[in-house]
Parts: structure tokens; sequence; C-alpha cells
């Protein structure tokens, strides 16, 4: 069974955009995954095809209408649809490299891209929408977020990766960052690639490159040795 995305958005044009290239675009030829997208904009019901309104309580910007998501979603993903509804949102719960797997070993995906300040806080009580962000800044609209995502779960779909095993030393599996990568020339502009390397010797390079990563990831983000350590706050 392939992996199904079905993406709502005012912007399908975005679609499948980065994702019809290189490895997502050949396992999307392939099919290994599909990729529907759904104009929100259809699901509105006046002449103007209003999608949007302003912000009760006042302020500035526009909020998308409740009524008008609500039709587009229950359209994409009747009762019964198995796949998880996400709403990409700076609100939400930080994606993961584990969030990822457990997406890829799924049946696929609902993705409900916001634009303007977001959407009406009723729809995504009313419809279990599950927030998903990309990180602590904010983008324009929830499109690229949502190729973000969609390329992070791809690329773990079976037969998606060339090498398999690459996958899985990668940085954040282990919870870790990733160790140096080198390769030819031997030298370049005056360094050496680490002598360890290239010694042939396996057990001592697999010992210098867990030692790389601990150091790495002490220095750049030693938030996730204290995960790693159940320390977390
Ligand atoms: N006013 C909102 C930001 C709206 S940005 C706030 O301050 O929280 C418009 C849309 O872009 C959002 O509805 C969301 O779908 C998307 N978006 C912006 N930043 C994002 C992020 N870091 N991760 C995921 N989606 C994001």
């Amino acid at each position: 069974m392939s992996f199904a995305a079905s993406v709502l958005t005012l912007y399908p044009e975005m679609f499948p955009g980065a994702l019809g290239l290189s490895l997502a675009g050949r396992a999307l030829q392939a099919g290994t995954w599909s990729l529907e997208t759904i104009q929100i904009r259809d699901f509105a019901t006046d002449r103007h095809r209003t999608v949007d309104d302003t912000p009760a309580g006042g302020g500035a910007g526009m909020v998308m209408r409740a009524d008008v998501l609500a039709r587009v979603i229950d359209h994409a993903s009747p009762p019964g649809d198995p796949r998880p509804r996400l709403l990409m949102s700076p609100r939400g719960k930080p994606l993961t490299q584990a969030r990822a797997r457990e997406l890829a070993a799924g049946p696929g995906a609902v993705i409900v891209c916001g634009r303007f300040e977001g959407i009406d806080q009723r729809v995504i009580e009313a419809r279990a929408l599950e927030e998903v962000s990309i990180g602590d800044f904010i983008l324009s609209g929830g499109e690229p977020a949502a190729l973000v995502l969609l390329d992070a779960v791809v690329r773990l779909l079976p037969g998606v990766m060339g090498n398999e095993l690459s996958g899985e030393e990668e940085s954040f599996e282990n919870g870790l960052l990733e160790h140096p990568h080198y390769t030819r020339p031997q030298e370049f502009e005056g360094r050496p690639i680490p002598e360890v390397l290239i010694s042939g010797n396996h057990a001592r390079i697999a010992a210098w490159r867990r030692a790389e990563s601990e150091r790495l990831t002490q220095e750049r983000r030693p938030d996730l040795l204290a995960a790693a350590q159940g320390l977390t706050k």
C-alpha cells in the first residue's frame, strides 16, 4: 500500500514543487506515494469565494473561516479515513525524525496549509487537527512547511533511499548529530582527511565517529543529549 498525501491549500501550484524531483519525484512517479492537492477556495459558497474574514476581537490580518475549512476537510478526509489530519502551524508540536518515521509507517496524511493569520480555532478542535510546526519561525503559509514534512516522510518510505542503511546512521536517528564526512581528494587546501578514516580499521573508525557525534552534539545541541539521558525538563 502506498503512502497517500492530500494537501489542502490555497496554492496547489506550489505542489509537488521540489517533491517532483530527485528521490521524492522518482518515488512519486513509481507510485510509492501519491499526492493530491485540493483547492480550499473551491469549498467557499459565496459569490466571491471568500475563505477568510476579519479576526473576532479585532486586530491585524485575516483568519481562515471554520465553515469553509470544515467542508474541504470533510471532502478530503471522510469518516473512516485512517490518515492523520495535520495542520501546519508554528504553534504545533515541533516535527521530529521520530514523528516522520511514524507517519511514513502509516497510510498517509491529510495536511491543511494555513495562510493569513491562521485558521479559526473551532475547526482545529471540531476536526481534531494535529498541529505540526517545522521550527520556531514564521512562514507566510503552510505550503513550504508541508513540503518539508512530506520530504522528511517520503525519503523514509521503503525503497525510496538507494542505500537503506544510510538512513539509520543519520542525525537524530540515535538521538545524536551525525559525525563529519570526508571524501577525495585526500588533501584539500592543506587539510588532510583524519588519519583514522584511511586506516582501514573499522573498529577504530566506528569509535571515532561515535566520539565525534557525541562531541558535536554536546557542543551544538546539549538538549538532545539531555533528552537521550532522560533528563528532559
Ligand atoms: N499568526 C500566526 C502565524 C501565521 S503564518 C502565529 O503567530 O502563530 C501563516 C500560516 O503559515 C500558518 O497558519 C501555518 O499554516 C503556516 N506556518 C507559518 N509558520 C510555520 C511553522 N513554523 N511551521 C509550520 N507552519 C507554519
